[in-house]
């Protein structure tokens, strides 16, 4: 198979390689040797998106959808993040830091808050993306942030410029020594993306994308075939790293993939088919994407209509816990309230290949009535889904097993997980459909055509057989988890 991902997962490896270390470098202590090695290059690294920092929250309250009369401390699920929750996040980070040790820290964007254009400016905006850089960079001391603009950080909200611009040259100033590298700093000050060498790990690169060059919205961008070159240079750099033995960690903010449930569509059309496109042609070297924008927990395969070229996109929960609502004549339509969230990611620093990640949450509403934020861990993503590891793979295993309406436990997961919520809310069948077509199609209609199917499916189902690896799951997660504590 041609995507570098499909080949058998590194755990999966990794105890082939210890059960032969037994037999041929000699018993126990080749054991013991083997796994120590592998064990130095597991490691992790943080995901942090959308804190949209409301500074006006305990004042004239500018991100709020509904009136709150008493703003609790850490927030409001009708308002975004007050400071107290960004620094309650930054510390969380920071004690589980010294705790296990973290590589750096991914961090997708939107840190403005919901405010209108009226009421801030691009002045107000560098403040605050100060503000929370600062924090970032005091709680983790010496681990780079590899940092992407998000939508709201732009001023007007939205409109990313696609050349030099006051925001890029602004931020790039105040990101220089995350970016590290002179030439790259350069490259953000003209369009908003540069690529970095990855902190202990040096077979990895890392693409911090600007895609709000390709968001719906951004009417500066709407006409242009590749705005600020970033398709080009994506090409370039995907082929360098191919060349050099490397793989590729994607990140940025507006994702490729369909927002679920509601299969909305973040893209310009044009943008999106030039995106995918690149992904699908390099599939090889990405390790995995990341991104943010959706404010829900939420893992895709984009691939071809045929099932190659697959890459695993995975967004992750907002810090804020800020729901829509939007005003219409027939009726208000409201968002679903988030808890804050930040995620823990266990790769492997040789291969890139992902192998878990630990979603972090608080409740807030809990929060604010002890007054004190309890970080407590909402799940892992292999126990939770019953899969290995993070790869195209195993996405594909568990979207396999629903597609007819069967492991409803793990649809019913993925829609508590996807709010963060603390809310049990029933699963309805068309979310369950969107869950499964948008995990694995990225193109709308095919989308849409694909949940009216699993509708008249599920409706006329018949118990089908699981999946085959019934047996297998179990056995290799319970040694990759031993092998995963690293117990010395
Ligand atoms: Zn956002
Ligand atoms: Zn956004």
């Amino acid at each position: 198979m041609a995507n570098g991902l499909t080949r058998p997962v590194s755990q999966s490896s990794a105890i082939m390689g210890v059960i032969t270390s037994f037999f041929v470098v000699g018993g126990v202590q080749g054991l013991l040797l083997t796994t120590r090695a592998m064990c130095l290059l597991i490691s992790r690294f943080w995901h942090i998106t959308d804190v949209h920092y409301d500074n006006t929250y305990f004042t004239s309250q500018l991100s709020c959808n509904d009136d709150v009369p008493s703003p609790g401390p850490y927030g409001d699920y009708w308002c975004d993040s007050p400071w107290r929750l960004v620094q309650s996040t930054v510390d969380f980070m920071a004690d589980k830091t010294r705790e296990l040790g973290v590589d750096f820290v991914i961090w997708t964007g939107d840190t403005i808050a919901h405010i209108k254009n009226e009421d801030t400016s691009l002045d107000e905006n560098l403040v605050v993306l100060h503000n929370v850089s600062a924090a970032l960079e005091a709680g983790l001391p010496g681990i780079p942030v590899y940092a992407s603009l998000g939508n709201h950080d732009f001023f007007p909200d939205g409109q990313a410029e696609a050349n030099v611009s006051e925001i890029y040259q602004a931020v790039g100033d105040m990101w220089r020594d995350w970016i590290s590298n002179q030439a790259q700093v350069q490259r953000f000050e003209n369009g908003g993306f540069y690529a970095t060498a990855v902190r202990n790990a040096p077979k990895l690169r890392l693409l911090a994308l600007n895609t709000n060059l390709y968001y719906h919205v951004n009417k500066v961008t709407a006409e242009m075939a590749d705005p600020a070159g970033q398709f080009q240079w994506m090409k370039g750099q995907l082929q360098e790293a191919k060349a050099s033995g490397q793989k590729v960690i994607i990140t940025g903010h507006v994702p490729a993939g369909l927002l679920v449930p509601g299969a909305v569509d973040w893209f310009h059309p044009r943008h999106k088919k030039s995106f995918v496109q690149i992904l699908f042609d390099h599939s090889d070297v990405i390790a995995a994407t990341h991104f943010g924008h959706d404010h829900h927990d939420g893992f895709k395969v984009l691939q071809k209509p045929d099932g190659s070229g697959a890459v695993s996109q995975f967004t992750a929960p907002s810090v804020t816990p800020w729901r829509y609502r939007i005003r219409r004549p027939s009726g208000d339509e409201v968002g679903n309230p988030h808890n804050p969230a930040v995620r823990l990611v266990e790769y492997d620093r040789d291969t890139g290949e992902h192998l878990d990640y630990h979603q972090y949450f608080i409740n807030l509403t809990d929060t604010n009535t002890q007054n004190r934020a309890n970080w407590a861990k909402l799940y892992s993503f292999k126990e939770a889904y019953a899969v290995p590891d993070m790869s195209v793979n195993s996405i594909k295993v568990i979207y396999d097993r629903v597609k007819d309406g069967e492991g409803k436990d793990y649809t019913d997961q993925f829609c508590r997980f996807s709010l963060v919520s603390a809310l049990e809310k029933p699963c309805e069948d068309r979310v369950r459909g969107e869950i499964y077509c948008g995990g694995i199609h990225h193109d709308k209609t095919k989308v849409d055509n694909c949940v009216e199917d699993y509708l008249k499916r599920v409706n006329h189902a018949t118990p089908a057989t699981r999946s085959g690896l019934g047996f297998f799951v179990p056995v290799l997660i319970t040694l990759s988890v031993l092998i995963g504590k690293c117990y010395f």
